[in-house]
């Protein structure tokens, strides 16, 4: 860690810490994760699921985790520095997000998502505050440590919340999948738009009292497992009727709205899976290229991004391109090693695998 200098705490949850930090010998800015939980073994470390999940991560819209090291039992996890959460953006913001920033953010995440659905991992706890911002590029932040803070209590209200909480989860239904992200990110979107949590129960109670009140209750034809869930842990859901998303969200364009329509079904099979969402018409302006379709040279030299059409195009391309010069979108680590400090039990380092492949990177581009 003396390779480090730490600046500013960032963050702070009830699992760890994170502070901007700079590499004394590279002057790259990093974030740095000190985790609270102590760790007497190495072997411990290495064998987390998520510290497996997030190496094996290497998609421009997922945060990167550069190394992990553990140092008198602490565990820290470096990555890539990004400038802003989302939850602070919204927070601060008192005009509403241009429409086309919001498809650029949603079509990024659902490009990020659909790369982890199809390694098979899922998030389980996207919200604002886990999506991180840096100019143009949005990424996933914080996954996978969800099953580890799931077997680590105690709970507190940040980490807990709710509001982005898919009802089968809710119903403590056992065989959830990738669809609870497609859940959240509805919410999410909303948010997006109105700057508004949609779903904001104060309770688990109150949290699906919330979604009947604006989905409306689900019946047999929405979501007949959710109603033998119901029923299974003796739960009578309120009757509603719901309203149209347009009454909840004005601002949003008509096919906005079906998309956050349809990812906010009660039944998860109805729920769009990350790759079907990037093509639903609300990205019809964003062209995706699927992996199987790219060549390694293009995809190393082009950069993710979604505009609307029309004069802003220019100007997103523009805004973009210096993004890009700036952002560094891997460095050359070597393959996964445990370094020579590693016998002498004081500092152990895990270089993270960050060779660029094709479908690592997705991306967008203006038609
Ligand atoms: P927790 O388990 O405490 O939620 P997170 O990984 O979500 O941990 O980090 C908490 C907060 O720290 C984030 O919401 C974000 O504001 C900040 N943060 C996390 N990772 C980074 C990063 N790579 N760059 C900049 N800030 C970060
Ligand atoms: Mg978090």
């Amino acid at each position: 860690m003396e390779r480090y200098k730490l600046i500013k705490e960032v963050g702070d949850g009830t699992f760890g810490s994170v502070w901007r930090a700079i590499n004394k010998q590279t002057g790259e800015v990093v974030a740095i994760k000190k985790m609270k939980k102590r760790y007497y073994s190495w072997e411990e470390c290495v064998s987390l699921r998520e510290v497996k999940s997030l190496r094996r991560m290497n998609h421009l819209n997922i945060v990167k985790l550069k190394e992990v090291i553990r140092e008198s039992d602490i565990l820290y996890f470096v990555f890539e520095y990004m400038e802003y959460n989302l939850y602070q953006l919204i927070k601060d913001k008192e005009k509403l997000f241009p429409e086309a920033d919001i498809r650029n953010w949603c079509f990024q995440v659902f490009q990020g998502l659909a790369y982890m659905h199809q390694r098979g991992y899922f998030h389980r706890d996207l919200k604002p505050e886990n999506l991180l911002v840096t100019k143009d590029v949005i990424k996933i932040a914080d996954f996978g440590l969800a099953r580890e803070i799931d077997s680590q209590p105690p709970y507190t209200e940040y980490v807990s919340t709710r509001w982005y909480r898919a009802p089968e989860v809710l119903l403590q239904s056992y065989l959830y999948s990738s669809k609870v992200d497609m859940w959240a990110m509805g919410a999410i979107m909303a948010e997006l738009f109105t700057l508004r949590p949609l779903f904001p129960g104060v309770s688990e109670a109150d949290e699906i009292y919330k979604i009947c009140s604006v989905i409306g209750s689900p019946t047999k034809d929405s979501w007949a497992d959710g109603l033998h869930l119901a029923r299974d842990i003796n739960y009578q859901f309120p009757q509603f009727a719901g309203v149209h998303l347009s009454t909840l969200i004005p601002s949003a364009s008509e096919s906005a709205i079906s998309l956050m329509t349809s990812l906010c079904s009660w039944d998860p099979s109805k729920r769009p899976t990350a790759a079907e969402a990037l093509q639903h018409p609300f990205f019809q302006s964003c062209y995706y290229v699927p992996p199987s379709l790219r060549s390694r040279s293009t995809v190393a030299r082009t950069p993710p991004f979604a505009g609307a059409r029309g004069a802003s195009e220019q100007q997103c391309a523009r805004k973009l391109s210096g993004t890009l010069s700036n952002s560094k979108i891997s460095s050359n680590f070597p393959s996964p090693k445990l370094h020579a400090s590693m016998g002498t039990g004081v500092q152990r380092k895990l270089d993270m695998v960050n060779q660029v492949s094709a479908d690592a990177y997705s991306f967008i581009c203006f038609i």
